[in-house]
């Protein structure tokens, strides 16, 4: 194929990849939004939440990104922009910890609409009230957390367990993980 012709079937392909769209969710009756960006699945109940939430994640991505990808004018949408700093964050909190590679499948991230939603998510799951303001489930290899609450710190610390958990061959003990995970947050800006 052409080199043209290749670049625009990349350029569709990445394009389709950014396009949100509803599903089910298993575990809410009400009809959640996918949004798939290169590192993670983003799942999100209103585009007014996704908006918030790239808002919320204040992270300025680095020389190579979406944005200038897709929008030579420097607009984006909220889910170009949503991506785009999280793919970010995720790859700043890997060249931070030094584990390099891809999970055999991308984490998510499961944004609640407030503290109400994000505790009934967590009953759910645990069956115990919840006293966090975010986690991270290695089994489900997913993220929780509360639009309403959540900024690029606390992101990068949930996303540094998904990858400290699945960079080494044998999970560390907890205690470990949560120390390299609090390293991130606090250097997130060195
Ligand atoms: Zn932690």
């Amino acid at each position: 194929m052409p080199e043209i012709g290749r670049m625009k079937l990349f350029l569709f392909f990445s394009a389709c990849l950014l396009l949100p769209v509803a599903e089910t969710a298993g575990d809410a009756s009400s009809r959640r939004h996918r949004l798939e960006t290169k590192h993670t699945i983003i799942r999100y109940t209103s585009s007014k939440d996704l908006k918030k939430f790239s808002k919320k994640i204040d992270y300025t991505p680095g020389e190579w990104n979406l944005k200038s990808l897709f929008s030579p004018s420097g607009s984006s949408s909220p889910a170009e922009s949503a991506a785009r700093k999280v793919d970010a964050l995720y790859e700043r909190v890997q060249h931070i910890l030094e584990m390099y590679g891809s999970m055999k499948e991308k984490v998510s991230i499961h944004i609640y609409p407030n503290k109400k939603g994000l505790h009934r998510a967590y009953f759910d799951i645990t069956r115990r009230s919840c006293n966090v303001r975010s986690w991270y489930i290695y089994e489900r290899n997913t993220v929780y957390v509360n639009v309403e609450d959540v900024n690029e710190g606390m992101l990068a610390h949930e996303l540094a367990h998904a990858i400290i958990d699945h960079y080494l061959i044998v999970r560390p003990p907890r205690a470990t993980a949560e120390i390299l995970a609090r390293y991130v947050d606090a250097h997130l800006n060195y």
